[in-house]
């Protein structure tokens, strides 16, 4: 299929083929038909299978007849990166439209919002709580709205902002298009999108399964021996952008500079950051100043890089939805990509969930010549541990009994179940 055969007004075709775009991704093929025919879709579709054109280009399309110079469009995004970028695409496929589009995120100052919003936005993007803040202060009207989406809903309600979107949805004209795109369908999602679409077009693209572009891999290491492991693993991949995730944002911070005393280009991207502090580290990951970018699940998430050749879980994804997320930021739009993660004895329950899920494309390893049997040393902390152990122990007496039974250099196991 090609661009061409959506009839998308010219001046958006033509951006799509400026973009180098040259075929619709699955999700594209399949939402944009009934988007331009004004149906509500539920999108179920991975980041990086390019949800944000099937959603951006028919949204333009559908703008191009009408009035200007008002709020017509209304997108929703859970973090102020993803927000950003998808801002970034209506300005690369909307480039010959003329429409304005305003970002509306917290840690920035609202006044220059509100002149954005003032100049005749068309398109808000924004996150929940930010959004709230302008229409209790009536910055924003939304009367005149025509089309919702809401992007990574699954994310949103991780993030707890499902209360602020039903007080956003009530706030807004009964007649309008809705879009709803979520990676998974947890019961909360499916409840908000029964609340939200009328007589919704489903459209389920590889659902739950990480992109089949990626090679997974999982490392059995203990937790004080983590940061060394990921050092030899960088030292012997060949890498281009490395994102390494991890739990906290204190660990992505310390992990970040012990890799950058270690001699790596690292930067971290964690919620301690400014918006600015965030967008200097996106850009220089993104231009290669850095080669590997340490985030937690938060701060990572939206990040639109598309050379990312390597995700590494230095952490344990704390659910498989999360695994799929992280994962997502490689392998984009067929590029190949791998997946490394990391396995303490805690995270085995995990581990198998990451397993049932993705079956035979996990492969278990070990790093040749990498000593795993190293005791936890007296001294420099070699693997963060906050807000869990703080001591460091050498004789394993001194060792609960559950670190005992996982001896040093045990490696991991998954029980696979019979499929
Ligand atoms: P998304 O899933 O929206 O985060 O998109 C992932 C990446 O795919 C972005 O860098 C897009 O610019 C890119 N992309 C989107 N649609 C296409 C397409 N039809 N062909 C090639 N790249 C695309």
């Amino acid at each position: 299929m090609t661009f061409e055969q959506f009839n998308l007004h010219a001046d958006i075709t033509a951006a799509v083929v400026e973009q180098g775009y040259t075929s619709p991704t699955p999700i594209q093929e399949q939402s944009i038909p009934h988007i331009m025919h004004g149906r509500d879709v539920l999108g179920l579709a991975q980041t990086g299978t390019g949800k944000t054109a099937a959603f951006v280009l028919p949204l333009l399309h559908g703008l191009m007849r009408g009035p200007r110079r008002r709020v017509r469009a209304l997108i929703l995004a859970p973090t102020r990166e993803l927000a950003i970028q998808i801002h970034e695409s209506l300005r690369a496929l909307g480039q010959n439209t003329r429409f304005h589009s305003a970002v509306i995120i917290g840690g920035v100052s609202m006044d220059a919002q509100v002149n954005a919003i003032r100049r005749g936005a068309e398109i808000i993007v924004a996150c929940p709580g930010r959004l709230l803040d302008h229409l209790s202060r009536k910055n924003i009207d939304l009367s005149t709205l025509e089309t919702l989406v809401i992007d990574e809903a699954d994310r949103m309600f991780d993030m707890g902002f499902l209360p602020d979107i039903r007080r956003i949805v009530r706030l807004l004209p009964g007649k309008r298009q809705n879009l709803l795109f979520s990676a998974t369908m947890p019961d909360d999602i499916r409840r908000l999108s029964t609340e939200v679409l009328h007589d919704a077009v489903t459209v389920q693209i590889n659902h739950t399964r990480p992109l089949e572009t990626i090679s997974h891999s999982l490392y059995s290491v203990e937790q004080h021996l983590k940061t060394a492991l990921l050092k030899e693993l960088l030292k012997c991949t060949k890498t281009d952008s490395v994102l390494v995730f991890t739990r906290t944002k204190h660990r992505a911070k310390k992990l970040a500079q012990q890799l950058d005393q270690s001699g790596f280009s690292a930067a971290s991207l964690q919620g301690n950051l400014s918006q600015n502090q965030r967008q200097q580290a996106i850009e220089g990951f993104r231009d290669g100043s850095y080669k590997i970018l340490v985030a937690t699940d938060i701060a990572a998430r939206g990040i639109d890089v598309s050379a990312i050749t390597h995700v590494i879980n230095y952490d344990m994804p704390d659910t498989a939805d999360a695994y799929t997320h992280r994962i997502g930021r490689t392998g984009r739009v067929s590029r190949t990509g791998e997946a490394f993660t990391f396995v303490t004895s805690e995270d085995t329950s995990m581990a198998y969930t990451i397993e049932c899920i993705l079956g035979d494309a996990l492969e278990h390893k070990t790093l040749p010549g990498f000593d795993y049997d190293r005791p936890r040393t007296v001294g420099p902390v070699q693997a963060m541990s906050p807000g869990r152990s703080r001591q460091h122990r050498t004789s394993p007496a001194a060792q609960p009994a559950r670190e005992r039974q996982q001896r040093p250099g045990d490696r991991y196991r998954i029980q696979v179940p019979s499929r």
